[in-house]
């Protein structure tokens, strides 16, 4: 369709320089394009057990009544998450996904007069959500490759340096997402003492119930010290429900009342807040996916050291390897045998590829595949 507007030009300058997300490819994409079944995709971090069982039975009661809008309020689900987390209905907004959330955050606390600052190699939807409304991104040095703890790792200290009287948000992912690094109780509480009060904080802990290690913060204990923290979460990950698209905040119940005011009165389906209470309160089902991702990851690192290859340290449900040349021809020769990983070129790291962890008969076979592509 030709046209002799140029609607690049058109958009709001935030928009212009916005570069689309690149999600995971669809397994029905492979199978289109190679013609190839029985594809293994390891792309997207989703639960290799599938949905939570008690999700997929809740899903018969509203699948009874589609004619109905769903409860614009998300009222069982969020008593549901309160009562699960110990805390108020008022703190929680509900979101089409934790993206929607903080998308809400961004377009309640930025505009163009303001900036929001986040860490290289942080999860791609910070500059989307801030470009979108007109900010100004600024992006800290994230540690170094050859750092002694946390290579690639968010660096506190730099975020804190990119903090100034424009700057009204910051986005920390804990663990972080492509690379799987994390930040620990103490540094992070410190860092959070030294934020200015009307700087909010949102901790995006989407991976957090994966995570085993004791000095692993929970951000939700400094809500109360902390009247300008944010918390998201999701039933995408450990919950199996990335389908379905429903996700979190937990806040001040005076910043939850600011996000509800942008939020889109029946963001989350019924379907979704079915499943996700059923899913809240399916622990033998967490336990499980828990179990299998831990023991998911020492399968990895048992065939990194073996093969001799590198990776970012992690305590999420995905390890990030540096494949020591482009990644982009291995992730292409690795859709051939038929597994979906994810090239992370956007995010500056084009010689890493980020791998979920699967059962061990995947994880077997993207180490094989692996194998195979690095030694052609
Ligand atoms: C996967 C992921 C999310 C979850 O996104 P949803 O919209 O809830 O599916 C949020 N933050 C990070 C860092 C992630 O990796």
């Amino acid at each position: 369709m030709q046209s002799n507007i140029d609607f690049q030009q058109l958009a709001v300058s935030g928009v212009q320089k916005l570069h689309p997300y690149q999600p995971g490819k669809p397994i029905e994409e492979l199978e289109r394009e190679l013609g190839i079944t029985n594809i293994l995709k390891l792309a997207s971090n989703e639960n290799p057990l599938g949905a939570s069982p008690k999700a997929q039975v809740a899903l018969a009661n509203p699948l009874k009544t589609l004619e109905l809008y769903p409860d614009g309020s998300g009222y069982q689900l969020k008593a549901a998450i309160a009562q699960k987390l110990g805390l108020q209905s008022a703190q929680i907004t509900l979101g089409n996904g934790s993206n929607d959330v903080l998308d809400m955050i961004a377009r309640v606390y930025l505009d163009n007069s303001r900036a929001a600052v986040f860490s290289e190699y942080a999860f791609a939807v910070y500059p989307i959500v801030t470009l979108a409304v007109g900010a100004e991104l600024r992006i800290a040095k994230a540690n170094p490759p050859d750092h002694h703890t946390m290579p690639y790792g968010h660096n506190l200290p730099n975020l804190a340096a990119k903090i100034d009287d424009k700057t009204r948000l910051v986005f920390i992912a804990n663990p972080n997402n492509p690379t799987g690094t994390w930040l620990g109780k103490d540094d992070l509480h410190r860092f959070l003492q030294r934020v200015p009060e009307d700087v909010i904080v949102v901790i995006d802990e989407a991976y957090t119930e994966y995570v085993q290690d004791a000095a692993f913060p929970n951000a939700l204990a400094w809500l109360e010290e902390f009247p300008n923290l944010i918390v998201t979460r999701t039933f995408s990950k450990i919950y199996g429900l990335a389908g379905l698209r429903v996700g979190y905040a937990i806040s001040n119940p005076a910043v939850a009342d600011m996000l509800n005011r942008v939020r889109q009165p029946f963001n989350v389906n019924s379907l979704a807040l079915a499943a996700a209470e059923a899913a809240l309160d399916d622990d033998e089902f967490l336990k499980h996916s828990v179990m299998t991702n831990t023991a998911g990851l020492q399968q990895w690192f048992d065939a990194c050291a073996e093969q001799g290859w590198e990776y970012i340290p992690t305590v999420g449900n995905f390890i990030t390897l540096d494949c020591k040349r482009p990644a982009a021809p291995l992730y292409d020769a690795l859709l051939r045998e038929g597994v979906i990983v994810r090239p992370i070129g956007a995010y500056g790291l084009p010689h890493h590829l980020r791998i979920t962890i699967g059962s061990e008969s995947q994880n077997t076979r993207c180490i094989n595949a692996l194998k195979k592509v690095l030694a052609a």
